[in-house]
């Protein structure tokens, strides 16, 4: 299944996408969770119902006609891994990491996947980062790298849009990762069960069309799984949590000369079986 957050005439919606359409899916079940994370959180009892409700209506409104937003507005945390393809970490000029580099994007950063990206005030140096994005469906600590699966609700394509100077000139991450807008991701969540093996899909990014990332989920120096034992370690994950689980080579920063987002250019993410998301760059408001 494929299940979106959307806003309609002003009304704020959780979808499931049929064809080039939705189905308001509280309009046919009122019972059901008013947000994504709810829902995530109750699926083993409503996924079934909700699979009928698919696959028995026709879709309420046009994909066209309504407004895909953030799969999920405000998860818990979204966490974020650093140098995790082998020709990303080489055209940075690193030694593959012996540990996973995890790093937090703030929650005020998530964007919907057509949305707007802010060029910010305080930099000039704004890059993409094509990625997958899981989005974890259990409340869960400790879990083996074999029973992984088991932790995941679904798929996204997101953009781990960086600051480049903010982000290097002190040894955390974190402030350049966090911009507001910084975080989009959709253009659904494509349940793990209709997506299979996660590790098999080409991902890309392009820049006003032109191919700058082209890899594969193959090529993953710690995978889905390595990743979700490894952070379940330390912290507790729920429903809803956001992972973004690194980018191939093809940024930006290690073009020669470097290159730059601008204002009014077109980024646009896809990966192969779950879709793309797509946005125009532009200069934040100043406040
Ligand atoms: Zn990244």
């Amino acid at each position: 299944m494929k299940l979106v957050t959307y806003a309609d005439h002003g009304d704020i919606k959780l979808g499931a996408v049929k064809a080039d359409g939705v189905i308001d899916l509280r309009k046919h079940l009122p019972a059901l969770p008013e947000d994504m994370i709810g829902l995530i959180a109750a699926w083993g009892d409503e996924r079934s119902k909700v699979q009928e409700l698919a696959d028995r209506t026709a879709p309420d409104a046009r994909l066209a006609d309504v407004r895909l937003l953030a799969p999920i507005a405000r998860p818990g945390k979204v966490m974020a891994i650093g140098l995790n393809y082998a020709d990303h970490v080489k055209e940075t000029g690193q030694k593959p990491p012996a540990h996973q580099i995890w790093f937090t994007k703030a929650v005020t950063s998530i964007n919907g996947p057509f949305a707007p990206i802010d060029l910010p005030i305080a930099s000039k140096m704004i890059d993409y980062e094509a990625e997958l994005v899981v989005i974890i469906g259990q409340r869960c600590k400790h879990v083996a790298k074999e029973r992984a699966a088991e932790a995941v609700f679904g798929y996204c394509a997101g953009n781990d849009v960086s600051v480049r100077d903010w982000q290097m000139q002190t040894t955390q991450w974190v402030l350049g990762k966090s911009f507001d807008t910084h975080a989009p991701f959709g253009p659904w969540i494509v349940t793990s069960d209709e997506l299979g093996d996660p590790h098999t899909m080409g991902i890309r990014c392009l820049v006003n069309g032109e191919l700058r990332q082209n890899s594969n989920t193959r090529n993953l120096i710690f995978n889905v799984y390595d990743q979700i034992a490894h952070l379940s370690r330390a912290m507790t994950l729920e429903p809803g949590d956001v992972i973004f689980t690194g980018t191939p080579g093809g940024v930006g920063l290690a073009m020669n000369p470097q290159q730059w987002l601008k204002d009014g250019d077109t980024v646009r993410v896809e990966i192969d079986r779950i879709g793309a998301i797509e946005a125009i760059m532009k200069l934040e408001n100043a406040a």
